[in-house]
């Protein structure tokens, strides 16, 4: 992609949030409703003396996340301290992960308009999180409830060419932490912030320009907007003759603008060293072929399995398995019902506008997937029109009855008795004689429709279809 015969260059570090119990180095809670300062003891605090203790949970979710990145995972890793004052870092330094990270060289594979992008992973390192300051009026408050909590630092190559190439990118990687259950994806709750690399330079030009950073982007659309914001911004300075400075900036939401933050450190500037109260972590080739084991079927490989195994058309295949929960939903309903594309349907149609209608999830539906599959199976076996279903599935959402006994207790079951059929055609017909001289005269044309929708709202939409048809066309000859 081009912009006045310049080419951005990006790479995005995103921070994904360990959906642990309790911290990274110590048995604090880790629960975002917690109130201020509730989940800090004294190693959160940073008190002289305590020493951290590796939480196993966390190691596992980084290589599990690690694993479906397509990364090398590291039998020793070290922990290092990264030294910065921060009054919400009471340490005076964060443990991190520098030159041993435990996850490394992975990639990751999406669609952008329909062509797939390749993004290498760099890196993956654990450390934990600061806590937060709450700036009002004079004052600053602290709140360490966040001091500790384990963080996966997931870093690409400078791969990405474009804002929406980078905003992809980062909905990919939330869409794998939440199949991976390793994250809750929560962006406003800062489960995920994106800190984006950006740099601009002339198309063709071999080395890379100098890049500025833009942290804490808590949303994809922002993401996008502020490197669009950057390119221009930069590309603007160098054409003024000006020079791109290395800094930190952050986003404007409201202004749609980024601004400068500070000038960024060197990597020395942190003094990295070895954390000596923390052993390096040593982790078994038994443990991670184990975790590897357990990994869930991710989403690009379960929308192809969809697609394969039960005859889906591609895009269905790919609005069913953005969530892991509707993959799910879906599956079990397509067993039941042994009709995949039914099921699918109701499930796109029905099923996710009531859902988005209340802003519920999946898994809270009053309606269960074998419930739902029970009524695509009384359709097919003709229990039912598709059309009587509307109104069962009605009564299924609102009450959470199986859809038997809401046919039951509504007396919606389809009439196929032909005696029947015809005798409410004929009853039709009679209170029509109007209608039925014009059309055996061919004075009016295409009365036919007209009949079998009186039909049909005459047998309350319990009529089957296709005998309404046939009795009609006999009598109407
Ligand atoms: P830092 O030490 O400043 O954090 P890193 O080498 O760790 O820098 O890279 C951080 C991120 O910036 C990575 O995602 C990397 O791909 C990206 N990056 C590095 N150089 C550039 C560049 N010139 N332009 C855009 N992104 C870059
Ligand atoms: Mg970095």
């Amino acid at each position: 992609m081009s912009y006045r015969g310049y080419e951005p260059v990006i790479g995005i570090e995103i921070h994904v949030q360990l959906r642990t119990n309790s911290k990274i180095f110590c048995a604090d809670a880790t629960n975002f409703d917690a109130s201020d300062n509730e989940n800090v003891s004294p190693v959160s605090a940073g008190m002289p003396g305590t020493l951290p203790v590796l939480n196993k949970r966390a190691i596992e979710f980084g290589i599990r996340t690690g694993l479906a990145l397509g990364c090398t995972i590291r039998k020793k890793s070290v922990f290092a301290r990264k030294n910065y004052f921060y009054p919400d870092m009471p340490k005076g330094y964060q443990i991190s992960q520098y030159d041993q990270p435990i996850c490394e060289n992975g990639s990751v594979t999406f669609k952008v308009n329909g062509v797939d992008k390749t993004v290498n992973i760099s890196r993956a390192h654990l450390e934990e999180d600061a806590g937060k300051s709450n700036h009002s009026g004079a004052h600053t408050l602290i709140n360490l409830n966040r001091a500790g909590i384990p963080l996966l630092e997931v870093v690409t190559g400078p791969d990405l060419r474009s804002p929406a190439e980078a905003a992809e990118y980062g909905r990919t990687i939330r869409q794998i932490v939440r199949y991976l259950d390793v994250c809750d994806g929560n962006l406003e709750e800062g489960s995920m912030r994106c800190d984006c690399n950006v740099s601009v330079r002339k198309v063709g030009a071999p080395e890379f320009g100098t890049k500025v950073e833009i942290k804490n982007v808590n949303s994809f659309r922002f993401v996008e907007k502020a490197i669009e914001y950057e390119i221009e911004r930069q590309i603007d300075e160098l054409e003024r003759g000006g020079k791109i400075l290395q800094e930190t900036r952050l986003w404007d939401p409201d202004k749609n603008r980024t601004f400068a933050m500070r000038s960024k450190e060197d990597a020395q500037d942190y003094r990295y060293f070895p954390d000596p109260d923390l052993l390096p972590l040593i982790v078994s080739e038994d443990w991670i072929e184990q975790i590897r084991k357990e990994l869930p079927e991710l989403p690009i490989a379960r929308a192809k399995r969809f697609q394969e195994q039960h005859g889906l058309p591609e895009y269905d295949a790919q609005v069913l398995t953005i969530e892991k929960s509707v993959a799910d939903y879906y599956e079990a309903t397509a067993k039941v019902s042994k009709n995949p594309k039914a099921s699918s349907n109701w499930i796109m149609s029905e099923l996710m506008r009531e859902l988005n209608t209340v802003n519920m999830p999946i898994e809270n539906s009053p309606i269960k997937p074998a419930q739902l599959g029970k009524m695509v199976e009384l359709i097919d076996a003709g229990t039912i029109s598709g059309k009587i279903a509307k109104t069962v599935f009605q009564e299924m959402w609102s009450t959470s009855k199986d859809p038997e006994v809401v046919v039951k207790e509504k007396g919606l079951v389809q009439i196929t008795d032909p005696a029947a059929i015809e005798k409410i055609v004929d009853e039709v017909l009679a209170s029509n004689q109007q209608a039925v001289d014009d059309h055996k005269s061919g004075k009016k044309k295409n009365l036919f429709g007209f009949f079998v929708g009186a039909v049909m709202k005459a047998s309350k939409g319990q009529a089957n279809p296709d005998m309404v048809n046939k009795i009609l066309l006999e009598k109407l000859k």
